[in-house]
């Protein structure tokens, strides 16, 4: 049978596009979690009349499909179904179109998050979204999770900047929704519905995104806190104050720990917390904005704030909140990054709810992450050999989003629902919710062949 699916691809698409080995499956059994699964075949497309076919002679076998970027999510939603299609949209990767008049630009899913960033940024232009790992991520895998990163509080996330789509649909058909104008009011959107979706409603084959102009200058300054509800006052002060952040992050003391620990490049052990604040936009206001910071931090207690003279020094500064990934692996060999997120004001409230939890369970938690739009990345450091440690994660997870939901939050700010979060969907939305979600997923999927098991479960 496996070997049938395998020579029915490569008819479709020649031998070159269609990886089969086990050394090829396994290659992509796995995403940026510690989940993994086993395809029966990876396909590389390189258009969407490819990516149609493939969907169809899918839809007739009844074979699960996956759509795949960079493999980097951090929910399972590249992690392959049992015997399913990985359709490995990376060779679609060119830049179509870098329009300035309309400031817009038409891409294929498979370009790398950075590489669109750098194009438009040579051309005057900016494309704000940018997950942390937008050196690797693809701009299909950011669409379909609606990525967020450090630009979110003054930017907003993926979804803010997708005018439109073409995606194949589970029949094979090929739509498009949006376009070119900023302004479309035709219809249901089915353009937002469509972003975040995680593969489970129509495989993306090219997208029409929004860009601005880029900003002049930035200024990037890090303060210090003994104690983490300075830090979180800080926050509070500083977007009273009328200052909208291009990035607000916060690094826990463990995550602290662990960076300096990687990368020994100075970081105090001494405090709770840290926060680094970049300020952006017309270098005339920028210099006032951040000493105005640097005076908000010191007032609210900081220990020290730093703000950087130079790109080199600001780099610096950020190379530490970078390397945060890489050092938390060092300690434990399995991280599970959680994304639970909150109204800004509840980021003390959830904070100290993890770190009681982190008690409770003897685990260690490192917090970082976005909390100028309260979205925290608490990472749980265990190893998965160790089954006992595994179900004290587990039991902590889903605390942690019980404790977000009840102070008003979400499961997932940025990394999706996935395989890891969809035993939880219900809590956030309740039963009736769930059940609209399934209807749309039924109408536009009805033999769900579109990456099962992910946002609902398995049935
Ligand atoms: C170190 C690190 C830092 C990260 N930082 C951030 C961050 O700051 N903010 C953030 O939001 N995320 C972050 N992430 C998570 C991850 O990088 C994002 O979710 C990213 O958008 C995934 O892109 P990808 O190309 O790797 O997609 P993949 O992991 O390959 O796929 C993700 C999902 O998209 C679907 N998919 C992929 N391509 C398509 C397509 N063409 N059509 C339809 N569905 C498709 C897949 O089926 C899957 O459900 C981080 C991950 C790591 C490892």
């Amino acid at each position: 049978m496996k070997q049938k699916i395998a020579r029915n691809l490569q008819r479709l698409l020649g031998k070159d596009k269609v990886f089969s080995t086990p050394e090829d499956l396994y290659c992509y059994s796995y995403d940026g979690t510690f989940l993994t699964g086993s395809p029966v075949a990876v396909v590389r497309p390189t258009s969407s009349q490819e990516v149609a076919a493939v969907v169809r002679l899918a839809a007739a076998e009844r074979i699960p499909i996956v759509p795949r970027g960079a493999g980097t999510g951090l929910s399972g939603g590249a992690v392959p179904e049992a015997d399913s299609i990985v359709l490995d949209m990376t060779a679609m990767n060119r830049i179509l179109e870098i329009d300035r008049n309309n400031m817009l630009a038409v891409v294929e899913p498979g370009v790398v998050t950075a590489s669109l960033h750098r194009a438009v940024e040579s051309m005057g232009l900016f494309y704000p979204p940018d997950p942390s790992s937008s050196h690797v991520s693809t701009l299909g895998g950011n669409i379909a999770e609606c990525a967020g990163g450090p630009r979110g509080l003054k930017y907003g996330v993926t979804r803010d900047y997708v005018l439109g789509l073409e995606v194949v649909l589970a029949s094979g058909e090929i739509i498009e929704c949006g376009g070119k104008t900023v302004k479309n009011v035709s219809g249901y959107d089915l353009t937002r519905l469509l972003v975040g979706s995680e593969g489970t409603l129509g495989i993306v084959t090219r997208a029409y995104l929004r860009l601005i102009p880029r900003p002049a200058g930035r200024e990037t300054l890090r303060a210090d806190f003994k104690y983490i509800d300075q830090a979180a006052e800080a926050i509070t002060a500083v977007i009273s104050a009328g200052i909208l952040p291009a990035a607000l992050e916060l690094m826990d003391d463990v995550t602290i720990r662990c960076v300096e620990n990687y990368l020994h490049t100075g970081l105090p052990l001494d405090v709770e917390a840290i926060l680094l604040i970049e300020v952006d936009g017309p270098a005339a206001i920028l210099g006032e904005q951040i000493r105005h910071i640097a005076a908000l931090c010191a007032q609210c207690g900081a220990a020290r704030v730093k703000v950087a003279q130079n790109d080199a020094q600001a780099a610096e500064l950020w190379r530490a909140r970078k390397a945060v990934s890489p050092a938390l692996v060092q300690i434990k060999p399995t991280k599970i990054s959680e994304d639970a997120t909150v109204p800004r004001s509840q980021v003390p409230a959830l904070i100290g709810a993890i770190k009681d939890i982190a008690r409770k369970y003897r685990l260690t938690i490192a917090i970082f992450g976005h909390a100028g739009d309260g979205n925290l990345h608490p990472n749980l450091l265990v190893d998965k050999s160790d089954s006992d440690e595994m179900a004290r994660a587990e039991a902590a997870t889903a605390e942690i989003f019980q404790a977000a939901l009840s102070l008003g939050g979400t499961l997932s700010g940025e990394h999706g629902i996935g395989i890891l979060k969809a035993p939880f969907l219900a809590l956030e939305y309740g039963p009736a919710g769930v059940d609209v979600m399934k209807k749309i997923k039924d109408a536009l999927d009805p033999q769900g062949i579109l990456n099962p098991g992910k946002v609902f479960g398995r049935s």
